[in-house]
């Protein structure tokens, strides 16, 4: 009954307020208050995540995983509005309830409700610390599930506690719904056992791109039978091609699989069978990790009935999410940022960068370390983080951020001397660029805050939008 009435006058006052609140949030502080509209409206009328989903006339689709929502997120509502549905979508990074409840302050008309509902799709990333509270409450149609690593332990602990809080969340599931799962991660493929909801899997089957050994980040993983895993190929940290030793679960056959993969420092080349159509996606953004991303949104935007073509055309034509290879020109160099949040992230970036590349090719950089909440307090991680990759190439880092001496001395361990360390970003972006020649391209690796203040940096000198104004 409730669910078919339109938004009550509790809920209409509420998305006032809370747009309200956005608008001063943009005129009197920096940071845009992505979260401040979703806090007030949510505070004011906590049934409004509902309400918004039930406005999502073609459903919802959730994105959760340790690495890479932002990107899937934005890469799943390209392909949809290649498609001609115009998505609803939480600002990137805010992805916990306030978050999403900001898409629909944003979205909502003065009567409080969504313009077009019955033809929208929500396309949330959704935390996977909250996935399990919020899952019941959207009733997604497609909820996506891209890898668990280790990431923030300040903040959440073991990672396989969260893996363990999806059980119940599952079991529940409508069976409807279609849960995305990368095979290759077993964390996340072994979800499939819990749940009578349909399956669609990921993966890569191109050991071409196999790692030669596993990485420092690889976590130790159990396999639910509590025996361990073995594995005939490794991708990154660890997700490959998995059995247990045990039981003898296998890793099961992707139906969205690459089948060969070209990998360069600009993006990647993939084949990719989608329940056996075949199509050659060219992924306009570096590393193995933004192939794992670009096989998600396709298998997402399957899940949802878009045609091949129309995925593989959409993510060509994708341009970066916030902050994740965007790309800047700031006098006469290029300058791209990369988030790095967590070892097993930090170790993809920093493959992406030398991808394809020969030995001899210059690699300039400005790696930025902060310890903020949002980066994680404890930085330590750096030293699970493969930096020794990038030794022996032509490498020019300067170390900058609030943490940029435990930076320069973990490149330094590396055997990679920091050709500067400078904790204030401005100066630190005036040397890097300095350092790299016209023409050529700076990379920046950066902490979440480091990252928001790198960007913002970049963004006034190329003359480009502030983050409010693009964070969608
Ligand atoms: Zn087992």
């Amino acid at each position: 009954m409730v669910a078919t009435e339109g938004p009550t006058i509790r809920e209409r006052a509420a998305l006032m307020l809370g747009r309200a609140a956005g608008t001063a949030a943009r005129r009197f502080g920096r940071g845009g208050g992505t979260a401040l509209p979703g806090l007030v409206a949510g505070a004011l009328a906590p049934s409004l995540l509902e309400r918004l989903a039930q406005q999502s006339g073609q459903g919802v689709v959730t994105v959760t995983g340790t690495n890479g929502k932002t990107t899937t997120t934005h890469l799943i509502a390209s392909i949809l509005r290649a498609h001609g549905v115009d998505p609803l979508t939480n600002p990137s990074g805010s992805n916990l309830e306030r978050g999403l409840v900001v898409a629909y302050v944003e979205a909502a008309e003065p009567g409080g409700r969504i313009a077009d509902a019955a033809s929208r799709v929500g396309v949330f990333e959704v935390d996977e610390a909250v996935l399990a509270r919020l899952f019941p409450r959207l009733r997604p149609r497609v909820a996506v599930f891209l890898n668990l690593f280790r990431d923030q332990l300040d903040r959440y602990g073991e990672v396989d506690s969260v893996g363990e809080g999806w059980g119940g969340m599952l079991a529940s599931a409508d069976p409807g719904c279609t849960l995305v799962l990368n095979a290759d991660d077993p964390s996340i493929a072994q979800l499939a056992a819990e749940t009578r909801a349909q399956i669609l899997t990921f993966g890569i089957d191109d050991r071409e791109v196999r790692l030669a050994q596993a990485d420092h980040a690889s976590d130790a993983r159990f396999c639910r039978c509590g025996g361990r895993f073995a594995y005939e190929a490794i991708f990154m940290g660890h997700v490959g091609i998995w059995a247990c030793t045990s039981c003898g679960e296998r890793r099961p056959n992707p139906r969205v699989s690459a089948r060969r993969i070209e990998l360069s420092a600009e993006g990647s080349r993939v084949e990719v069978s989608i329940d056996g159509a075949l199509v050659t996606l060219e992924i306009p953004m570096a590393g193995l990790y933004s192939v794992y991303n670009a096989l998600a949104a396709a298998a997402a935007a399957h899940a949802l009935g878009v045609p091949v073509t129309t995925i593989a055309r959409a993510i060509a034509d994708a341009g970066p999410a916030f902050g994740r290879q965007e790309r800047f020109e700031v006098d006469g160099r290029s300058v791209r940022v990369l988030l790095a949040k967590n070892p097993a992230g930090m170790n993809e970036l920093l493959r992406a960068l030398v991808a394809g590349s020969r030995d001899s090719q210059p690699v300039h950089l400005l790696a930025m370390l902060n310890d903020g909440i949002q980066d994680g307090q404890d930085v330590s991680w750096i030293y699970d983080a493969d930096i020794e990759v990038l030794a022996g190439r032509d490498v020019t880092v300067t170390c900058s951020g609030d943490r940029a001496d435990d930076f320069a001395l973990r490149w330094h361990l590396a055997g990679i001397d920091p050709a500067a360390v400078i904790p204030d970003t401005e100066a630190a972006l005036d040397a890097a660029l300095g350092r790299t020649p016209r023409g050529a391209r700076l990379d920046v690796v950066a902490t979440y805050t480091a990252m928001i203040d790198v960007r913002e940096a970049l963004a006034r000198r190329a003359g480009v939008g502030s983050y409010w104004e693009v964070a969608r």
